[in-house]
């Protein structure tokens, strides 16, 4: 059928290194009787741990292995980008070292291939063994996404999903620096076959995302996907006006019917320190995009080499 590249994005994962391989190659007799040969890149994200003399231990023993080591951590997008730049498969799947996505699925994902498809992709439908509250805003964030942004972002979709060099190349062709590869997937469009999985723990090692890195990814999500945020000011600001409108009136209208007592000093404070909330939060808003519009024009590049086998 062809070449298969194996991206594997790894940030302080040594003791996953090998668990993955392991698991891999239990697949090489299904590729061996579909006539796929397969490569496997490992993306070092610049770890400070013995990560890549793991992946040169393996390569010594298999020369399928390749290693794609950065200068320093340039975070999962990056290392998902030089995958994808530095594979020569006719297909591409990403997987991450910690075993949550099972290499067991790859048959079940060619056959979608085989089927027509463009694309296999994963979701987990449980997150069993995940925080409650992270559960609970990681839900809030899809159904957010669902409403403001035109991009189809799939509830639990994993970053596992196998695709065509075609896919790859659009993929490729998407250049931007704040990259939500969620979001890049979707807007790229081509046909896409979902599979679903119960979620399944890491194998070993320590999540790379606190609660906070978590929060600011979404964020970075709506601002990539999304302009809705930016239409709050023009809402609240014709909102404010209209509302202005009707006090006068009832001030004017009050003052000739009752005179004046001068009164009104708490109400007064309220309306400014609320008003001067939104006003804050809309400026806030502004910023963000403005922010990202700066990082993008620098035109910094996505990630840097330290060595490359
Ligand atoms: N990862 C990476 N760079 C980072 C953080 C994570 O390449 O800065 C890799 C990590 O080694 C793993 C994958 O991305 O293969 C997913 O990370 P993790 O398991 O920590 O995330 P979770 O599964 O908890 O969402
Ligand atoms: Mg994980």
């Amino acid at each position: 059928m062809g070449l298969l590249s194996v991206i594997v994005p790894c940030y302080n994962e040594e003791e996953n290194i090998a668990l993955f391989y392991e698991e891999l190659i239990k697949n090489d007799s299904f590729f061996g009787e579909k006539g796929i040969e397969a490569e496997i890149l490992y993306i070092d994200d610049g770890s400070t741990d013995r990560t890549v003399e793991e992946v040169k231990k393996l390569r010594e023993k298999d020369g399928r292995v390749h290693l794609v080591s950065f200068s320093r951590n340039f975070g999962k997008e990056a290392a998902i980008y030089a995958g994808l730049e530095h594979c020569r498969g006719d297909y591409a799947v990403l997987m991450d070292v910690d075993l949550q996505d099972p290499p067991s699925l790859l048959p079940e994902m060619f056959r979608g291939l085989e089927e027509g498809y463009d694309s296999v992709a994963t979701r987990r439908v449980s997150r069993r063994g995940e925080p409650p509250v992270r559960s609970f805003f990681a839900r809030l964030f899809y159904k957010l996404m669902k409403k403001i942004s035109k991009t189809e972002i799939m509830d639990g979709a994993r970053d596992y999903r196998l695709m065509t060099r075609q896919m790859v190349n659009a993929i490729l062709s998407m250049q931007e620096y704040n990259r939500f590869t969620k979001g890049i997937f979707g807007w790229v469009g081509f046909r896409t076959k979902w599979l679903e999985y119960e979620n399944v723990e890491r194998a070993r090692g320590e999540t790379k995302w606190s609660f906070w890195k978590l929060l600011i990814y979404s964020l970075d999500g709506i601002t990539a996907f999304s302009t809705v945020p930016l239409m709050i000011a023009v809402v609240a600001g014709v909102l404010f006006c209209l509302l202005a409108f009707v006090m006068i009136l009832f001030i004017i209208v009050r003052k000739l019917i009752f005179g004046d007592p001068v009164s009104g000093w708490p109400s007064l404070v309220c309306i400014i320190l609320f008003l001067s909330g939104v006003q804050f939060f809309c400026t806030g808003i502004l910023g963000q995009y403005l922010a990202k519009t700066y990082m993008e024009v620098k035109r910094r590049p996505i990630y840097l080499i330290r060595e490359e086998i």
